[in-house]
Formats: structure tokens, C-alpha cells, sequence
């Protein structure tokens, strides 16, 4: 009797012992001495230069990169932007991918766009493209020959998003922006915001109130994703949604099919963990399939070099040690607050970081 006790005893031991280590196994985490050995993937950076030194730095951090084309004034002509896109893919055998886009030009005469458009995108795609960029242009700024503005849940654009669901070709789609947009600068809480605003006020929606409204341009991206629900669709920046956890998951739960990126918001992920990080920390964890890391990393021709160099192994392993520690961390594109690190488990961070990206970017 003794000895069955005593025996009875050391199996509940042995049964603690190894629940506990299993408990530790499913809550593994990520140091900052693992940031080189993971295998990571930035999904939203613009390389517009044949120089390599953001793709060497890339390979130096063990990440592979998608260079996003993009309809901006400031940007190259879009068949150069397609060609550097193209030639950077064959150069590093295939650790940069690119996003081809759509322009708007001739878009009143619409047989012969969508005609063209098409054309475009056939071609783009076998020339490697592995996606395709719809910018903000669309509903902030372009408008038809009657002085309208065009929204992305114009009939106009159903064939090209019907074209792509067909062939389940991604589409990432920067619509709207920050929140911050429509409000006075000196209510925008995250540095990096209000001085985006400060020097392109073409784009500080809260000087032009006769513009489409944010609810507008956010209705009309869950109008078109609801016309087109088989649509792989990449909310570019947080969808938009940056300001609240609550309207992001309330967004993940409507669409099934749409995933985030935090192309330049982890910073307003970081402004967020002031106030709530128990909120922030808890969204990755109830959707882990959902958000694909990235950075807006910018690389130009008239860009220096060892600045974007720094630039990337900054914001990368800032981004890395936020994700991955519970570490106090400051930036001064945030503000001068302090906030600390998610500590997200290794199977979330192996989602962010690779796995979702090459599910949801599956030419990658
Ligand atoms: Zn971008």
C-alpha cells in the first residue's frame, strides 16, 4: 500500500513535470540572438534603383523582400518601375519578388482601358510579377472627366478584380489613409504622421473636406471586397484601420479573405501598445494567419546608400525586437513615450514573419 502511494505519487510527478514542459514547449519564444538565424520576409518595400544594397543588406538580415510598383508621381514611369522590378528578381535569384500596378490613364474611354489594363497585367505577370498594387490615388485624388472621384468599388474595376480572383492572383490594396488624415495636425499623436502631413498636404485630407470622407473610401473598399469575395486581398498599412484593434478584427471576422500588412504602421502598432498592449498582443494572437510583416522601406535612385543601409537594419531588428521581447523600447517616429514589446510566441512570429506571406503571395 505504501509502495503503491509512493509510487502513485512519482506518476502525478512525472505527469506535472511533463505537462509543464509541454506548456513551456507551445509558449517557445524568440530571442534577439535568433534575429539572423530566422528565415523572415519584408512583403512591402520600393526598390526603384538597379543598385543592391538594400538586397545585400536583405541577405545579410536572412530576408527575402517584394518591391512594390507604385502609381506615383514621384515614383519612375511604371514600365521602368516593372523592368528594375523584373531585373532585381532574375539578379538575386528570386529573393526579391515584385508587385506589378495599374495606371489610370485613358480611363474615361473605358473599353479601351480595361483593354489595356488587361494587357498590362498579362504581361507583367509573365515578366514575374507576383501581385499587383492598387494606390490611394484611387478615391483620394483621381477623378473622371465629369470631376468625380473614382472608388475602388467602381464598376469600371470588376473585370480587373474578377480577372484576378479567376487566376487567384494577390492584390494588394493601399485605400485610404491614417485615420490622423482628416484631423488637425496638432491632434495626430505619432510624430512620423503629423510630419508626413506637414510636408504633403495635398494628401492632409482634413484641409480638404470636399473630398471623399474616410467612412467613403473604407465603404467602398468593403463594397468591392463583397462584390469580389474569392479575392486574395492584402490590406496595405493596416487596411487603414491603424487607430482601432477593435475595427481590425471586426474587419478579419467580415473577410475572410483579407490579411494586413504594417507597410510603415508598426509604429502606430507601437503608439497603440501605449495605451492597450494587452489589446495589440491579443489580435495577433487570435489571428495569427492574418498579418504579413512589412516596413515601406524606400530605395530611389537619388537615395544614399549607407543611409539605406541603416535604415534597414534599424527599423528591421526594432521590429524584430518588438515582436519578439518584452523589452522597453522608445522611437521617435512614435513620440516620446515609452511602450514594450509583444513577446508574440515563435509559431505567431514564423506565421508573421514567412509562412503567411508564402501562403497568401504564393509566388514568392
Ligand atoms: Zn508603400
Amino acid at each position: 500500500m505504501k509502495y503503491f502511494s509512493l509510487f502513485s505519487y512519482g506518476f502525478s510527478l512525472f505527469l506535472i513535470i511533463t505537462l509543464h514542459t509541454g506548456c513551456q514547449q507551445t509558449e517557445e519564444y524568440y530571442s534577439l540572438d535568433d534575429y539572423k538565424s530566422v528565415a523572415k520576409i519584408d512583403t512591402h518595400v520600393h526598390i526603384n534603383t538597379a543598385d543592391h544594397t538594400l538586397i545585400r543588406q536583405a541577405e545579410t538580415d536572412n530576408f527575402r523582400v517584394i518591391t512594390v510598383n507604385v502609381d506615383s508621381p514621384s515614383y519612375p514611369e511604371l514600365s521602368t518601375q516593372g523592368e528594375i522590378g523584373s531585373q532585381l528578381r532574375t539578379e538575386s535569384n528570386g529573393n526579391v519578388q515584385y508587385l506589378t500596378t495599374i495606371s489610370l490613364d485613358n480611363w474615361d474611354n473605358s473599353k479601351e482601358w480595361l483593354e489595356t489594363t488587361l494587357q498590362h497585367l498579362e504581361e507583367s505577370f509573365e515578366q514575374g510579377a507576383i501581385g499587383v498594387k492598387f494606390w490611394k490615388n484611387i478615391g483620394m485624388e483621381f477623378q473622371n472627366a465629369s470631376g468625380e472621384f473614382v472608388m475602388i468599388d467602381d464598376p469600371q474595376f470588376d473585370p480587373v478584380f474578377e480577372f484576378l480572383s479567376d487566376r487567384d492572383i494577390p492584390v494588394l490594396g493601399h485605400i485610404g489613409e491614417p485615420y490622423s488624415c482628416w484631423q488637425p495636425l496638432e491632434e495626430m499623436g505619432v510624430n512620423f504622421v503629423r510630419e508626413y502631413y506637414e510636408n504633403h498636404p495635398q494628401y492632409h485630407m482634413y484641409l480638404h473636406p470636399e473630398n471623399p470622407s474616410y467612412d467613403e473610401i473604407i465603404t467602398s473598399r468593403n463594397n468591392m471586397l463583397e462584390k469580389h469575395p474569392a479575392l486574395i486581398f492584402i490590406g496595405a498599412h493596416l487596411g487603414s484601420m491603424e487607430w482601432s484593434v477593435e475595427m481590425m478584427r471586426e474587419h478579419l471576422d467580415r473577410y475572410p479573405n483579407m490579411v494586413y500588412d504594417m507597410a510603415h504602421r508598426v509604429t502606430l502598432l507601437q503608439y497603440l501598445t501605449q495605451e492597450d498592449r494587452e489589446g495589440v498582443r491579443q489580435m495577433f494572437l487570435d489571428y495569427p494567419d492574418r498579418f504579413v510583416y512589412s516596413t515601406d522601406i524606400q530605395h530611389h535612385v537619388h537615395s544614399n546608400p549607407d543611409d539605406i543601409q541603416n535604415l534597414a537594419e534599424r527599423t528591421w531588428k526594432n521590429d524584430w525586437e518588438y515582436f519578439t521581447t518584452d523589452n522597453v523600447m522608445m522611437d521617435e517616429e512614435v513620440n516620446d513615450r515609452e511602450f514594450r514589446g509583444l513577446k508574440l510566441p515563435k509559431h505567431v512570429i514564423d506565421k508573421l514573419y514567412r509562412l503567411n506571406a508564402e501562403r497568401v503571395y504564393s509566388g514568392i
